[in-house]
């Protein structure tokens, strides 16, 4: 038998956070995953923004989660050796007069304005014509997931600490001191398996509400690079060496993970609304973002298996969500 402290199954954007966060604390992690190619965590675009939506609200546990998540994704930059998060400004232009009163009366918010700067110059002209200025995000960025994700992965294999493994759940027994797995012994097991959690008979009726999602990455032959996430529906987030991504489509309807033309379609019909240079599209990719009904996560433990927890429900925040809610649930689970 292996004994460990955690077996936990995922290597998602949830699964890698809260095994960091164990790991920091000094405990001892078993991750188990079978890595699937359009894992929603693989596809993500990777923004964190903290004002959403068409109301500009600060999102859900704005302060907690961007205090946190610098810091958090900058230790495992330092754990790994490379770096995986960039910040960078979120840029929205204003298209009303009533739009820049809007965010006159939401700036006297002092919670809401220290996430904001008024950006009263063309400094993204080149990309967007701006005749009634903007504003811009601050404690925002974009994390390349997938290298992320395949770095972390690494150095868990390095500490024989990774299967690369389906994780079949008849397997599993449960006791009050235990639970065991083939030959892997653990004080606890939790779940981050992101949509698949839907066949986990542990947590069955877990209320999700799918949703699909596409991004084209495109080319501009420029010699400027654009230095913020340009936001007009759609995202326009520069990867370097003149390679963009535009996303993303969100859609209930169909739930494969296969690329459309109707959601390249939308994708470029809002792009060329506002975007200035020529361009081409190079790729195109689809995955499904695990989001519930009341857009709220899935943490915590199970009801009468103490050993037994979740994390889950990340939705289209997995990036910024994942480092605030493994630090708080590591603190749960090594009480
Ligand atoms: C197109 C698109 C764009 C997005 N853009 C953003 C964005 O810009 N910012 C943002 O914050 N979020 C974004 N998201 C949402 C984000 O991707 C999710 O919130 C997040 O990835 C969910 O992570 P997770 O770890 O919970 O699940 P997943 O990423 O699905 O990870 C679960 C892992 O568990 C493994 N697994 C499951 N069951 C088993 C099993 N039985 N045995 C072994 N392994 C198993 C899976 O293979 C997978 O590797 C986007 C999503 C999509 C689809």
């Amino acid at each position: 038998m292996i004994g460990t402290d955690f077996l936990i199954v995922g290597q998602g954007i949830a699964g890698t956070c809260l095994a960091h966060a164990l790991l920091q604390r000094g405990a001892k992690v078993m991750v188990v995953d079978l890595p699937t190619q359009n894992a929603s965590s693989v596809v993500a675009g990777g923004i964190c923004n903290p004002i959403t939506g068409k109301h500009l609200s600060l999102t859900w546990e704005a302060e907690n989660i961007f205090s946190i998540l610098a810091p958090f994704y900058e230790s495992l930059e330092k754990l790994l050796g490379k770096q995986f998060f960039f910040p960078l400004p979120f840029y929205r232009r204003f298209h009303t007069i009533e739009a820049q009163n809007q965010l006159a009366v939401r700036l006297a918010n002092p919670d809401f304005a220290k996430f904001v700067e008024e950006v009263n110059d063309n400094r993204y002209q080149y990309w967007i014509d701006t005749p009634l200025n903007g504003w811009q995000t601050r404690l925002s960025g974009y994390v390349q997931v997938g290298e992320l994700l395949g770095a972390f992965r690494a150095c868990l294999q390095g500490q024989a600490s990774f299967r690369e493994q389906r994780f079949d759940y008849k397997a599993l027994q449960i006791t009050e001191e235990k639970i065991t797995w083939h030959d892997i012994e653990a004080r606890k097991i939790v779940f981050c398996e992101g949509l698949h959690a839907q066949e986990n008979p542990f947590f069955p009726n877990l209320p999700f509400t799918p949703n699909k999602g596409e991004w084209i990455r495109i080319r501009i032959e420029e010699p400027h690079t654009c230095p913020a996430i340009l936001k007009q529906g759609i995202f326009f987030l520069s990867l370097g060496k003149g390679v963009y991504q535009v996303g993303a489509t969100y859609h209930q309807t169909s739930l494969d993970t296969e690329t459309s033309e109707a959601g390249k379609d939308e994708l470029l019909t809002q792009l060329r609304e506002w975007l200035k240079v020529p361009f081409e599209v190079i790729e195109q990719r689809a995955g499904i973002r695990p989001a519930t009904r009341n857009r709220r996560p899935i943490v915590g433990l199970h009801e009468q298996h103490k050993n037994v927890a979740i994390l889950n429900g990340l939705g289209s925040k997995g990036v910024s969500l994942a480092p605030f809610l493994a630090t708080q649930l590591a603190e749960t689970l090594l009480g």
